[in-house]
Protein backbone atom coordinates (compact mmCIF):
# COMPACT_ATOMS: atom_id res chain seq x y z
CA UNK A 1 0.00 0.00 0.00
CA UNK A 2 3.15 2.11 0.26
CA UNK A 3 2.23 5.52 -1.60
CA UNK A 4 -0.96 4.76 -2.64
CA UNK A 5 -3.85 5.65 0.15
CA UNK A 6 -6.22 2.63 0.54
CA UNK A 7 -9.41 2.15 -0.93
CA UNK A 8 -12.11 1.66 1.73
CA UNK A 9 -15.37 -0.24 0.67
CA UNK A 10 -18.61 0.12 2.15
CA UNK A 11 -20.73 -2.86 1.82
CA UNK A 12 -23.96 -1.66 -0.01
CA UNK A 13 -26.55 -4.57 0.13
CA UNK A 14 -28.54 -3.18 2.49
CA UNK A 15 -28.41 -0.84 5.60
CA UNK A 16 -27.51 2.82 6.09
CA UNK A 17 -24.05 2.23 3.79
CA UNK A 18 -24.51 5.51 2.41
CA UNK A 19 -24.16 7.48 5.77
CA UNK A 20 -20.52 5.76 6.22
CA UNK A 21 -19.38 6.53 2.93
CA UNK A 22 -20.06 10.20 3.34
CA UNK A 23 -18.40 9.84 7.06
CA UNK A 24 -15.41 8.11 5.63
CA UNK A 25 -15.38 11.04 2.46
CA UNK A 26 -15.43 13.55 5.62
CA UNK A 27 -12.64 11.86 7.27
CA UNK A 28 -10.49 12.37 3.04
CA UNK A 29 -10.45 8.42 3.11
CA UNK A 30 -10.96 7.18 -0.40
CA UNK A 31 -14.40 4.52 -0.59
CA UNK A 32 -16.61 2.95 -2.63
CA UNK A 33 -19.15 0.59 -2.42
CA UNK A 34 -19.33 -3.08 -2.42
CA UNK A 35 -22.08 -4.98 -4.12
CA UNK A 36 -20.56 -8.38 -4.93
CA UNK A 37 -17.50 -9.86 -5.49
CA UNK A 38 -15.33 -7.66 -8.46
CA UNK A 39 -15.81 -4.19 -6.14
CA UNK A 40 -14.61 -6.57 -3.08
CA UNK A 41 -11.59 -7.52 -5.17
CA UNK A 42 -10.46 -3.67 -5.34
CA UNK A 43 -10.79 -2.53 -1.89
CA UNK A 44 -8.21 -2.88 0.72
CA UNK A 45 -10.46 -2.77 3.76
CA UNK A 46 -14.29 -2.96 4.11
CA UNK A 47 -17.05 -1.62 6.44
CA UNK A 48 -20.15 -3.65 6.95
CA UNK A 49 -22.75 -0.87 8.05
CA UNK A 50 -25.80 -1.43 10.59
CA UNK A 51 -29.14 -2.38 8.95
CA UNK A 52 -30.56 -5.88 9.35
CA UNK A 53 -28.37 -8.82 9.39
CA UNK A 54 -30.58 -11.10 8.45
CA UNK A 55 -31.32 -9.52 5.47
CA UNK A 56 -27.59 -8.43 4.69
CA UNK A 57 -27.23 -12.85 5.23
CA UNK A 58 -29.46 -13.54 2.54
CA UNK A 59 -28.79 -11.02 0.15
CA UNK A 60 -24.57 -12.10 1.20
CA UNK A 61 -25.85 -16.05 -0.03
CA UNK A 62 -28.08 -14.60 -2.99
CA UNK A 63 -24.99 -12.82 -4.31
CA UNK A 64 -22.17 -15.56 -3.27
CA UNK A 65 -20.74 -13.30 -0.93
CA UNK A 66 -20.49 -14.95 2.39
CA UNK A 67 -17.47 -17.23 1.78
CA UNK A 68 -15.76 -14.46 -0.35
CA UNK A 69 -16.53 -12.13 2.46
CA UNK A 70 -15.19 -14.26 5.22
CA UNK A 71 -12.20 -15.09 2.89
CA UNK A 72 -11.19 -11.11 2.21
CA UNK A 73 -11.86 -10.75 6.04
CA UNK A 74 -8.91 -13.53 6.88
CA UNK A 75 -6.81 -11.06 5.11
CA UNK A 76 -8.04 -7.83 5.31
CA UNK A 77 -9.59 -5.37 7.66
CA UNK A 78 -13.09 -5.14 8.27
CA UNK A 79 -15.24 -2.65 10.34
CA UNK A 80 -18.81 -4.16 11.37
CA UNK A 81 -21.28 -1.43 12.79
CA UNK A 82 -24.41 -2.97 15.02
CA UNK A 83 -25.52 -5.46 12.18
CA UNK A 84 -22.23 -5.58 10.58
CA UNK A 85 -20.53 -6.06 14.31
CA UNK A 86 -23.43 -9.03 14.19
CA UNK A 87 -22.12 -10.40 10.92
CA UNK A 88 -18.63 -10.61 11.62
CA UNK A 89 -18.79 -12.42 15.44
CA UNK A 90 -18.03 -15.43 15.94
CA UNK A 91 -21.49 -16.13 17.90
CA UNK A 92 -24.97 -14.70 17.49
CA UNK A 93 -27.47 -15.25 19.64
CA UNK A 94 -31.14 -14.54 20.02
CA UNK A 95 -32.01 -16.16 17.45
CA UNK A 96 -29.14 -17.61 16.80
CA UNK A 97 -27.73 -17.27 12.63
CA UNK A 98 -24.13 -17.83 10.76
CA UNK A 99 -21.91 -15.28 11.30
CA UNK A 100 -18.18 -15.02 9.19
CA UNK A 101 -16.70 -15.58 12.79
CA UNK A 102 -13.98 -12.97 12.15
CA UNK A 103 -14.02 -11.71 15.95
CA UNK A 104 -14.07 -13.71 18.78
CA UNK A 105 -16.89 -12.47 20.31
CA UNK A 106 -19.95 -13.64 21.26
CA UNK A 107 -23.63 -10.95 20.56
CA UNK A 108 -26.53 -10.77 21.48
CA UNK A 109 -29.37 -9.36 18.41
CA UNK A 110 -31.80 -6.90 19.94
CA UNK A 111 -30.43 -7.35 23.07
CA UNK A 112 -31.87 -4.25 24.97
CA UNK A 113 -35.07 -4.77 24.44
CA UNK A 114 -38.07 -3.39 22.89
CA UNK A 115 -39.01 -0.04 25.14
CA UNK A 116 -35.76 1.23 25.21
CA UNK A 117 -34.37 -0.18 22.02
CA UNK A 118 -33.08 2.87 20.76
CA UNK A 119 -30.98 6.05 22.27
CA UNK A 120 -27.88 8.15 22.13
CA UNK A 121 -25.35 8.35 24.79
CA UNK A 122 -22.15 10.07 25.92
CA UNK A 123 -19.40 7.47 26.33
CA UNK A 124 -16.10 8.25 28.31
CA UNK A 125 -13.80 5.40 25.95
CA UNK A 126 -10.24 4.70 25.53
CA UNK A 127 -10.44 7.26 22.50
CA UNK A 128 -11.76 9.92 24.08
CA UNK A 129 -15.51 10.96 24.68
CA UNK A 130 -17.83 9.83 22.10
CA UNK A 131 -21.50 10.31 21.26
CA UNK A 132 -23.15 6.61 20.75
CA UNK A 133 -25.70 6.18 18.85
CA UNK A 134 -27.95 2.87 19.70
CA UNK A 135 -30.45 1.61 17.00
CA UNK A 136 -32.23 -2.07 17.87
CA UNK A 137 -28.40 -2.72 18.81
CA UNK A 138 -26.95 -5.98 19.89
CA UNK A 139 -24.94 -6.77 23.12
CA UNK A 140 -21.66 -8.16 23.26
CA UNK A 141 -22.31 -11.08 25.94
CA UNK A 142 -18.28 -12.19 25.76
CA UNK A 143 -15.41 -11.20 24.64
CA UNK A 144 -12.23 -13.28 23.74
CA UNK A 145 -8.58 -12.75 25.24
CA UNK A 146 -7.79 -11.18 21.79
CA UNK A 147 -10.10 -8.66 21.88
CA UNK A 148 -9.41 -4.89 23.17
CA UNK A 149 -12.07 -3.61 24.63
CA UNK A 150 -12.06 0.85 23.69
CA UNK A 151 -15.64 1.45 25.01
CA UNK A 152 -18.36 -0.01 27.27
CA UNK A 153 -21.61 1.03 28.00
CA UNK A 154 -23.45 -0.62 30.77
CA UNK A 155 -20.83 -2.71 31.89
CA UNK A 156 -20.22 -4.34 28.18
CA UNK A 157 -18.23 -3.61 25.64
CA UNK A 158 -19.31 -1.52 22.65
CA UNK A 159 -16.60 -0.40 20.78
CA UNK A 160 -13.97 -3.55 20.18
CA UNK A 161 -11.14 -4.16 17.95
CA UNK A 162 -9.46 -7.55 17.41
CA UNK A 163 -5.84 -7.21 15.07
CA UNK A 164 -6.88 -5.41 11.92
CA UNK A 165 -10.51 -5.52 12.75
CA UNK A 166 -13.10 -3.71 14.54
CA UNK A 167 -16.82 -3.45 15.82
CA UNK A 168 -18.95 -1.16 17.02
CA UNK A 169 -22.54 -1.71 18.47
CA UNK A 170 -23.78 1.48 17.94
CA UNK A 171 -23.83 3.83 14.53
CA UNK A 172 -20.64 5.92 14.34
CA UNK A 173 -21.84 6.82 11.09
CA UNK A 174 -24.66 8.92 12.64
CA UNK A 175 -22.79 11.45 14.68
CA UNK A 176 -20.74 14.31 13.02
CA UNK A 177 -17.99 13.13 15.35
CA UNK A 178 -15.38 11.55 13.15
CA UNK A 179 -13.07 9.36 16.00
CA UNK A 180 -13.91 6.01 15.10
CA UNK A 181 -13.59 6.33 11.78
CA UNK A 182 -10.65 7.73 11.82
CA UNK A 183 -9.17 4.83 14.23
CA UNK A 184 -10.09 2.37 11.88
CA UNK A 185 -8.45 4.28 9.21
CA UNK A 186 -5.11 5.32 11.16
CA UNK A 187 -5.21 1.40 11.97
CA UNK A 188 -5.14 0.21 8.13
CA UNK A 189 -2.93 3.23 7.12
CA UNK A 190 -5.04 5.32 5.33
N1 LIG B 1 -31.31 -5.33 15.04
C1 LIG B 1 -30.48 -5.43 13.87
C2 LIG B 1 -30.03 -6.86 13.63
O1 LIG B 1 -30.26 -7.69 14.42
C3 LIG B 1 -29.28 -4.52 13.97
C4 LIG B 1 -29.74 -3.09 14.09
C5 LIG B 1 -28.85 -2.09 13.45
O2 LIG B 1 -27.94 -2.39 12.67
N2 LIG B 1 -29.15 -0.85 13.73
O3 LIG B 1 -29.46 -7.13 12.63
Amino acid sequence: MAGKSPLVGVLALQGDFEKHQLALERAGASQSEVRGVEDLAKVDALVIPGGESTTMLRLMDYFDLFDQLREFGLKKPIFGTCAGAILIAREVLSPAQKSLDLMDITVERNAYGRQVDSRIVALDSKIGELEAVFIRAPIIRRTGPEVEVLATYLDSAVLVKQGMHMAATFHPELSDDLTVHRLFLESIGA
